[in-house]
């Protein structure tokens, strides 16, 4: 059985590389999946007969485009734009655009890849896609921003829809952008409805969409830390980045007792010893969403902090670590530093921020360890009570979405200790969230046919 299990997993790799070369996040994270899933897998003839996973490794759909714009001074300028449509077997597709130097499809491909258990996860009707651009919005003028979202939904408005693909934000693309691209896909349709999720409230958003992030990784690290007897009061918090999913991370720490002691951007670190409070982490907001500057900046405010040029904060002694940037984050000396350092619980807000190494080193040490696609789901279940709300034609309050994101969260967090519950008691997060949203999902594929 475990020969069978190696070999299968060493087969399926070594297709998806052939067929995908160059996207080594694309490998990553298929390959994460693909351990879990293989002893499952090779024991359900059904799934082996009908390539389920080999299906879900291939997107449904790849769009990619020119994007063409001009900027400030009148000089032509041409991105790349794509949307990656992975998978429907169980709703519209559904998932970020990510507008960021570094994009590329590879990249794009493991994020569709994880958005689809992901969402199957919520236990919503949402498939999984993800988009973007090589766009860096950094630096650019509103205007620059504007005419860049216009010329990107103007081709990418025909292939998405209420009932076909919902897009939302990213790295990069946040309120501004989402009501940019909102605007133009309305003028070119002609149609007012859900179609991109994360809208601003006096136009079709949810309330809690920009909170629900950061707030719903938080609550899934509450789950974890239950079945401990441990909760966020009087823990020291580590945090990355100090975008959208950060700073509302930091926020439900700081309400829950816990001390936020770092924020970083891709430049540096900053480590404040005394704790980021509500009054710093106002100071924060302002400073990334309406300077859009840079998190050294925090010190011309508070010069008592700590600034690590071009270093990540796991060398900062914590008891939880929130990663809340982006991909490969935390390679495996950041986790063995933490863990050295008495870190019990780690919950992803970004997407992949772990590599296998790190995640190795916390599965062996059997500290609790929240993946991303379990972890930071709460964003996209808003997104799917945002689209709920359109199709109704009504706003829910904050209260009730925030409600129905605590439930959502606990109901994830059970999902994941039913299949991911080892003989000895462990929680294997990865591979509990891995089973439980590839259920769903492989019995639509399987009940829909040979499409
Ligand atoms: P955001 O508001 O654009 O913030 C991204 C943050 O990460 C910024 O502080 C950014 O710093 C930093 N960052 C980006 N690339 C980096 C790099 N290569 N190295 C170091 N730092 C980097 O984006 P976000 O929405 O918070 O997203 C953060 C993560 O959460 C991503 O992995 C995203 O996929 C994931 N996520 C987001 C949502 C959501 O609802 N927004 C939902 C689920 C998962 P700079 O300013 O220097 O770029």
């Amino acid at each position: 059985m475990k020969n069978q299990v190696s070999r299968f997993v060493d087969d399926f790799m070594a297709g998806v590389i052939a067929r995908n070369p160059a996207e080594p996040e694309f490998y990553q994270a298929v390959h994460e999946v693909v351990e879990s899933l293989a002893p499952f897998i090779v024991e359900n003839p059904a799934l082996m007969k009908n390539k389920i996973l080999e299906r879900m490794a291939e997107p449904e759909r790849v769009i990619m485009f020119r994007v063409p714009w001009l900027d400030d001074r009148g000089e032509v300028q041409i991105n790349r734009g794509f949307r990656v449509q992975m998978n429907s077997a169980i709703g519209p597709y559904k998932g970020g655009i990510r507008f960021h130097a570094s994009v590329n499809l590879g990249i794009l491909k493991f994020l569709a890849f994880e958005q689809v258990l992901k969402n199957s996860l919520t236990s919503l009707p949402m498939g999984g896609g993800k988009g973007g651009s090589d766009f860096n919005p950094k630096g650019k003028s509103d205007n620059e921003v504007m005419k860049f979202c216009q010329s990107f939904v103007t081709e990418l408005h025909r292939h998405i829809g209420p009932n076909t693909d919902v897009p939302a934000g990213d790295i990069g693309v946040g309120g501004r952008e989402v009501a940019y691209m909102y605007g133009q896909y309305k003028r070119l349709r002609n149609e007012f409805t859900g179609t991109f999720t994360g809208k601003g409230l006096d136009f079709g958003g949810s309330p809690f969409r920009p909170e629900a992030t950061g707030y719903g990784t938080v609550y899934f690290a509450v789950e974890m830390l239950k079945t401990k007897g441990e909760s966020f009061k009087g823990k020291t918090v580590a945090i990355s980045g100090s975008g959208n999913v950060a700073q509302f991370a930091a926020e439900k720490v700081i309400e829950l007792g816990g001390k936020v002691v770092t924020f970083s951007d891709s430049n540096g670190t900053i480590y404040d010893a005394e704790g980021i409070t509500t009054e710093k982490l106002q100071h924060v907001m302002m400073l990334k969403n309406a300077i859009r500057g840079r998190i050294k900046e925090y010190l011309e405010k508070y010069p008592s902090a700590e600034y690590w040029e071009n270093e990540r904060p796991w060398k900062a002694k914590c008891d939880i670590a929130l990663p809340c940037a982006t991909q490969n984050e935390l390679n495996g000396s950041d986790a063995q530093t933490l863990v050295d350092n008495g870190c019990i619980c780690v919950a992803e807000g970004a997407n992949m921020p772990s590599t296998p190494e790190a995640i190795k080193v916390f599965l062996d040490r059997k500290i609790l360890y929240g993946p991303g696609k379990a972890a930071n789901a709460g964003g996209v279940a808003v997104s799917g009570l945002e689209m709920s709300q359109n199709s109704m034609r009504l706003q829910w309050t904050p209260a009730e979405v925030d409600e129905k994101l605590q439930s959502i969260m606990k109901n994830i967090h059970a999902a994941c200790v039913k299949h991911g519950k080892s003989a000895d008691g462990y929680v294997n997060y990865v591979n509990g969230a891995n089973i439980s949203g590839f259920i769903k999902v492989a019995n639509a594929m399987l009940a829909q046919g040979l499409v």
